[in-house]
């Protein structure tokens, strides 16, 4: 039955992870929680694990990723933050309850509250995201190379010279592309 799912992309950046929840924006989107419990299994993957999610639920973690996206984009092209999606991200930040814990491993873990536990997970997405668009973070965000995708990433690189949002796709196929051009190019190819 999950196979019927798409697999999720998950970046080191929590913020941007949620946002590749739907990719290839620019050309055939996959929206990777189509349903409530793909958003639970999103979130347990994580470190956010729920109880449940429901329909609304979902919703509002779509508003709060395509908010996440719009402010993440005009940062990192260095545009105007859209006022409503600022707006939505600080509204998302302030309403969750998660507490962060110090394990005695010396981890960081999120306590969710228990009644509203997708609202507390979102909460932490939505405080990722700021400290990220806000350049707390040792990073820069950056749009990827991929006409298709074009998704905000955090590029932790030493130079900061990150193309794709994800090497594993993105980046592969941006240089299967590119051989299979030079292979078309080349008189005489037998492949
Ligand atoms: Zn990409």
């Amino acid at each position: 039955m999950c196979a019927a799912f798409p697999d999720f992309r998950l970046g080191k950046v929590l913020a941007t992870s949620f946002t590749g929840t739907l990719s290839e924006r620019h050309g055939d989107a996959v929206e990777r929680i189509p349903v409530p419990h793909r958003l639970a299994d999103w979130l347990a993957v994580s470190g956010l694990a729920v109880d449940s999610c429901t329909p609304a639920q979902l919703d509002l973690a779509r508003e709060l990723r395509e908010a996440i996206h719009a402010a993440a984009t005009a940062a990192a092209i260095q545009d105007a933050l859209p006022a409503s999606a600022v707006q939505v991200v600080n509204d998302f930040s302030v309403r969750g309850r998660a507490a962060a814990i110090l394990t005695p491993e010396g981890q960081r873990r999120w306590r969710l509250s228990s009644a509203s536990s997708v609202e507390d997970a979102l909460s932490v997405i939505a405080a990722d995201a700021i400290s990220v668009i806000a350049g707390e973070r040792d990073g820069k965000l950056a749009l990827c190379a991929s006409p298709t995708c074009q998704a905000a990433f955090f590029d932790t690189s030493q130079s900061r010279t990150r193309k794709w949002c994800d090497m594993n796709t993105c980046g592969n196929r941006q240089k299967k592309a590119r051989f299979h051009a030079n292979q078309r190019s080349k008189p005489g190819s037998a492949e």
